[in-house]
């Protein structure tokens, strides 16, 4: 059986986590604190503040921010449900903008009509690890005074050409980016996510918020000669990571780079592997981009059946997943909870199908995700393409 995807943890990171278990310190403390000037270090931003997940990581960042009951946040609805979701724990509303087909990112073509007197922040998505028009977006942001900020989840070690220059995502390029350490993504910590930002009083929010409101660490407390009495001047949550994850973070992180070339590597070689099909619709790099290649997906011919390939690839051995999800499809998103560039304009959308929202929709219905992985030898790419070709024939 060929997996879809398969982390790259070993005996590095089994040790870490045992030297952290040991030590008797196992929640945030001086691992959280090493991770965060790492990751810092690598993606080249002024501040790193590590949590629970990208998706708390994306709930503070929309706090900081400042989004309230009543605003607006433009996003993208093809995307994990985690985008759309942080936008509604803020009480604010979701308005979507459509994707282009080829890069499944933000059509910032779509992006202008969209941006009302609510609009408190942009939501951009660097989709499975593409990066998205950030110049573009940045643009229209700039131009109303709007925020934005990046999921970038699935783009730890993915590049934009900046300014003449290749950068990392996450220096970041907009105001706040957002990362992702859940096991499907570049690189784990079973659980985690990061913020990254160059506002220093954003990022001692992060702080504040991601450990009750509490205004002096237990950090500080327990290595202070003089009793500290800490205070509570916000209400806060609990979005903390451990210090066992963060060990462990730090160890991927010197995997990264050989995590990366040979996803990218692979990526190419389905590229020339799968142009022998006719019909396939191969997933588009702008030159302004270098993706992680977090999943490769890849649009199937006109009139095949995306459930019964993926079922005749299983049967072979082969997983695969459907092409990324349309958060405004599903039960927890009814009309009333969301907007669409095309609504105040008098779009005849409905829960079901939105034709604002159309290439979102087709991505959903019509792409299929391969597996991709950077142990996953040239045989086993060999074998899913071959399974892909049969499976055509047979649902095709
Ligand atoms: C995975 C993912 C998230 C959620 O990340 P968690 O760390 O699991 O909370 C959010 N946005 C996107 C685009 C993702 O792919």
């Amino acid at each position: 059986m060929i997996p879809i995807t398969k982390p790259m943890l070993g005996e590095n990171e089994a040790e870490a986590a045992r030297r952290v278990i040991l030590s008797g310190w196992t929640s945030q403390g001086p691992e959280v604190a090493a991770f965060e000037r790492e990751f810092a270090e690598y993606v080249g931003a002024p501040y790193a503040c590590a949590v629970s997940s990208c998706t708390t990581a994306l709930h503070l960042a929309l706090l900081a921010i400042g989004v309230q009951p009543g605003d607006e946040v433009i996003t993208v609805s093809h995307s994990y449900i985690a985008t759309a979701n942080v936008i509604r724990y803020c009480g604010a509303t979701p308005v979507f903008v459509d994707i282009e087909p080829d890069t499944f990112n933000l059509d910032p073509k779509q992006l202008e009509k969209a941006v009302t007197d609510r609009t408190r922040a942009i939501l951009c998505v660097h989709q499975i690890g593409m990066p998205c028009d950030l110049a573009a977006i940045l643009e229209i942001a700039r131009r109303h005074s709007v925020p934005v900020v990046e999921d970038a989840a699935c783009a730890i070690g993915s590049e934009i050409l900046w300014q003449g220059q290749w950068e990392k995502i996450g220096k970041p390029q907009a105001d706040i980016a957002c990362f992702s350490f859940h096991p499907r993504k570049v690189v784990s910590t079973g659980d985690g996510g990061m913020l990254t930002t160059a506002n220093a009083e954003w990022d001692a929010k992060f702080r504040l918020l991601r450990q009750h409101g509490m205004s002096v660490p237990d950090t500080v407390r327990h290595g202070a000669s003089q009793v500290i009495f800490e205070s509570y001047p916000i209400v806060g949550y609990n979005f903390r990571m451990t210090d066992i994850q963060a060990a462990v973070g730090r160890e991927q992180l010197k995997r990264l780079p050989e995590i990366v070339s040979k996803r990218r590597e692979l990526a190419s070689r389905y590229k020339s592997l799968l142009a022998e099909i006719p019909e396939i619709g191969l997933p588009v790099e702008p030159a302004w981009a270098r993706s992680t290649w977090q999943s490769f997906c890849i649009r199937l011919p006109a009139g095949s059946d995306q459930r019964q390939v993926m079922q005749a690839m299983l049967d072979a051995g082969v997983a695969t997943r459907r092409g990324v999800m349309c958060s405004h499809r599903e039960v927890a998103y009814p009309a009333n909870t969301w907007s669409c560039a095309g609504r105040t304009g008098g779009c005849a959308c409905t829960a079901a199908s939105c034709h604002c929202l159309r290439h979102s929709e087709e991505a959903q219905d019509h792409t299929i995700i391969l597996p991709l992985f950077p142990q996953m030898s040239f045989e086993q790419q060999d074998q899913v393409v071959k399974s892909l070709q049969d499976a055509l024939r047979v649902a095709g």
